[in-house]
Formats: structure tokens, C-alpha cells, sequence
């Protein structure tokens, strides 16, 4: 298999180096570096998704005919690692590339016409309302009811979503909800668009261990949505989810933002003072540490791109995508481990403010990386929990691929 690019491939990685120096602005830059969460603020996020926006170079995950750019796998891996590189922020997935696939791939010509130039512009903003209390790993299990008035061909939906994401941002929610409790639990889920902004919607914020507001709960007291704004049959849901959920593991490019953050991670011992003989960096212990985490990165990396190949090819790449999941997020979780570690007892603040960038960021003790470590850490423990637990990945794994 040939791993390198081609000449094309290396023109179009020039391309978007020159775009990414002209174009991202410096305080882009900052509010993005500076960021402990998994998530960027909108602030910095829509800013940057305004200058692709008028670039073209949003939809990559979108089929070229509803307004996608029709990069290839390689050309989408190539994009983000650059913006990795340039530390652009990441943007939101829950619009772009998670919602949006699913319209295009199931909704109908004015469905498409109706969501996806808002998605594109930003003019509207989504939450995921998958997960319930007592329904994450088992999804099928989920409560929530949407019962449909004949006459009016409107849902009326009750219950509740938890820990969903920027849902005080979100305009609309893309929710599975149990349109039929009679039949086998997968055959009665539906796939339904709710807008948010509706007296039967409450959202309660949740304040996590690293003092951020990202997630919430949902409350869905007589919430309606009209039946014209269900993707897909009745019924079909289930099978409208595995397809996003695919797409959310599928062609992921976590490795380059994983090795930035080990270059960081490798200057930032090389000038923390080890309290006896030079940087923290330079003890042997410190160096092997951050060098096995590069390998473990790089070998992750081969694996994303082998996966692209698969892609390119036209082969679905199933259960390796569970590898890339487990492996990445556990990573990440190491990467801010030897973060704190680096830092000593500068790396142990914990600063209750955000944002921490821009003028209003408290003063940090030290440097603003050592202010960055503990609330990433904790920010970061949600890695291997959220689009699925790493034990649920073990077990697709190892009944998968080792066929246990
Ligand atoms: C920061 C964050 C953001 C999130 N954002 C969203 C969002 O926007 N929208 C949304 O719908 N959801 C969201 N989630 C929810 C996430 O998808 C669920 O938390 C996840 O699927 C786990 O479900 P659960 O929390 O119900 O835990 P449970 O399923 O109850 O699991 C509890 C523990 O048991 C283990 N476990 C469960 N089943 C098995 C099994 N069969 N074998 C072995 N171990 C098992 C799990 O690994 C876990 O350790 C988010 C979660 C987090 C942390």
C-alpha cells in the first residue's frame, strides 16, 4: 500500500497552508489554543466557520450535490491536519457532519432545502437527543414518546435527553424518539427534527467537574413537531442512527491534532525546571514518556489513514473505527495526564471563569498553558464516554474483529 501523497495530494495540503496563514485570525488562534473544553465556545468557533463559509470549504463530510466541497477522504484528512497544525478551532459536529449526512442521505428534496443551506451558514445551530437517563449504552432502550395527532400530523413528545451538547446554543434537536411501543424496541424508534425554541422544551444546564456549561437536560413536556419534519419512515430511526453514529466514528482524523498537542507537550517539559538538575524534560523517565505516547500517535495516524484508503476505495471500514475510538480518546486522556504532570504545581490550577482567552480571562499562575492543564484534564475525561463508552467499543472489538 502506498502511504505517501501524490503530487495533487501535496499541491492541495500547499493550497490550504497558505489559506490557513492568510486567513485564520490570530485571536482564532488564541481562543482555540486556549480552550480546555472538548467543545470551542461559539464565539470562536462561528467566526472561523464564517471565513470557510465564504472560502467554500465547509461541507467536506456533504455529498458534493447538497453544497459539499467533494474533497476525498485524503483531501478531508489533509485538511484537518493542517488546521490541527495551525491550531484552527475544531467545529462543531452536530450540525455539519452529524445531522447534516443524514439529510442528505434521507430526507426529502425540501427537507434538504429547507435545513441544509442554514446548517452550511450557521444561521442555525443543532443538539443531539440520543442519550435518556438509564438509556446511553443501550440506546434502543430510550423512553421518550412522540405520539402523532392525525389531524393536525403533529407529534406530541414527552420525556427527556441527557447530557446533551450546546443544546442553550441549538435552534433545532435531532432526537430519536419511540413512535411505536408495540413492536420489537430497534422497529419502533423514529427519527425526528424538534425545534427548540417551543414552551414544551426546558433545558437544565449541567455544571461539570472542570466548571463548564456544555452539556444539559432536555425536558420534553408536550414538545411538537410537525410530521414533515421526520427523516425517514416511521419506524426507521434505528436504522437513521447507526448511519450518523457510522459517520461520527467513520473517517476520523484525531492523530494530528494528538501529535500537536505532544510537539506542545515536549516544549513545554523541555522549559519546566525539574527541581534538581535542568528541565523536567530532560530527565530520560519524562523523555520516554512523551515518546511512547508519539508512537502510540503515529501509529494511530497509519491507522486513520488506512482507514482513508479503505474509503477512497469505495470499502466501508466497520469495526476499525472502534479501534481509532478507543485508542484516540485514551490517548488524549494521557497527553493531558503528563500535561499536569509537566506543569507540577502550576498545572494544578483550577480556575472557575471562561472563557480563558480574550480580556476578561483570569490572570494565570504561571504560564496560561500551566492554567490550561487540570481543567483540560477534567474537561477530557469525557473522551472514552461520549459517542459511545470504550467498553462498548472493547466489546464490538472483540466480538468483531477477534471474533470472541
Ligand atoms: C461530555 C459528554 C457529552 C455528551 N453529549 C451528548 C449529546 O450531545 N447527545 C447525546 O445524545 N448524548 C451525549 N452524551 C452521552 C453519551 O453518549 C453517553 O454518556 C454514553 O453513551 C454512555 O451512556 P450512559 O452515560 O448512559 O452510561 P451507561 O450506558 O449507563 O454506562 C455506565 C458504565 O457502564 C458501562 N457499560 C454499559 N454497558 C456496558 C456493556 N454492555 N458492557 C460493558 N460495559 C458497559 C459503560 O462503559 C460505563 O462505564 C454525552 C456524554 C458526555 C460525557
Amino acid at each position: 500500500m502506498h502511504m505517501g501523497f501524490t503530487a495533487e495530494e501535496s499541491a492541495f495540503r500547499d493550497e490550504v497552508r497558505a489559506f490557513l496563514a492568510e486567513n485564520l485570525p490570530e485571536h482564532v488562534r488564541e481562543g482555540a489554543r486556549n480552550t480546555p473544553s472538548v467543545f470551542v465556545e461559539p464565539d470562536i468557533g462561528d467566526e472561523w466557520q464564517r471565513i470557510l463559509f465564504e472560502k467554500g470549504w465547509l461541507g467536506y463530510h456533504w455529498p458534493k450535490e447538497v453544497g459539499g466541497t467533494g474533497w476525498d477522504p485524503v483531501q478531508r484528512y489533509i485538511f484537518e491536519k493542517e488546521c490541527a497544525l495551525a491550531d484552527a478551532p475544531s467545529l462543531s459536529v452536530l450540525g455539519l457532519k452529524l445531522v447534516a449526512p443524514v439529510i442528505a442521505a434521507y430526507g426529502t428534496a425540501e427537507q434538504k432545502a429547507r435545513f441544509l443551506p442554514r446548517i452550511l451558514d450557521g444561521s442555525e445551530k443543532w443538539c443531539q437527543g440520543y442519550s435518556e437517563p438509564g438509556s446511553g449504552s443501550d440506546l434502543a432502550s430510550l423512553k421518550t414518546r412522540a405520539e402523532l395527532d392525525p389531524d393536525t400530523q403533529t407529534y406530541r413528545i414527552n420525556g427527556s435527553k441527557l447530557w446533551t451538547t450546546h443544546a442553550h446554543y441549538a435552534d433545532w434537536m435531532f432526537c430519536l424518539a419511540r413512535t411505536n411501543p408495540d413492536v420489537k424496541k430497534q422497529a419502533g424508534i423514529s427519527f425526528l427534527l424538534v425545534p427548540m425554541h417551543q414552551p414544551g422544551i426546558t433545558i437544565r444546564p449541567i455544571i461539570t467537574l472542570a466548571h463548564d456549561h456544555e452539556v444539559n437536560q432536555v425536558f420534553l413536556d408536550d414538545a411538537e413537531t410537525h410530521a414533515r419534519y421526520r427523516i425517514g419512515e416511521e419506524g426507521q430511526g434505528w436504522e437513521i442512527a447507526k448511519f450518523l453514529l457510522e459517520n461520527e466514528r467513520g473517517g476520523s482524523c484525531a492523530a494530528p491534532r494528538l501529535l500537536a498537542d505532544i510537539a506542545k507537550l515536549r516544549q513545554a517539559a523541555g522549559s519546566a525546571p525539574s527541581g534538581s538538575n535542568g528541565a523536567y524534560g530532560h530527565l530520560d523517565a519524562v523523555q520516554a514518556r512523551i515518546t511512547a505516547l508519539e508512537l502510540e500517535a503515529l501509529a494511530l495516524e497509519t491507522t486513520e489513514l488506512r482507514i482513508l484508503a479503505d474509503l477512497k476505495a469505495g470499502r466501508r471500514p466497520g469495526s476499525q473505527t472502534s479501534l481509532v475510538k478507543l485508542v484516540a480518546s485514551s490517548l488524549r486522556q494521557k497527553i493531558d495526564e503528563a500535561f499536569v504532570d509537566v506543569f507540577g504545581v502550576y498545572g494544578l490550577q483550577l480556575p472557575l471563569e471562561r472563557p480563558l482567552y480574550g480580556n476578561s480571562a483570569p490572570e494565570p499562575v504561571g504560564s496560561r498553558e500551566a492554567q490550561l492543564a487540570t481543567p483540560t484534564y477534567l474537561n477530557g475525561r469525557a473522551w472514552t464516554i461520549f459517542g459511545g463508552t470504550n467498553e462498548v467499543q472493547k466489546t464490538i472489538i472483540a466480538k468483531t474483529v477477534l471474533g470472541l
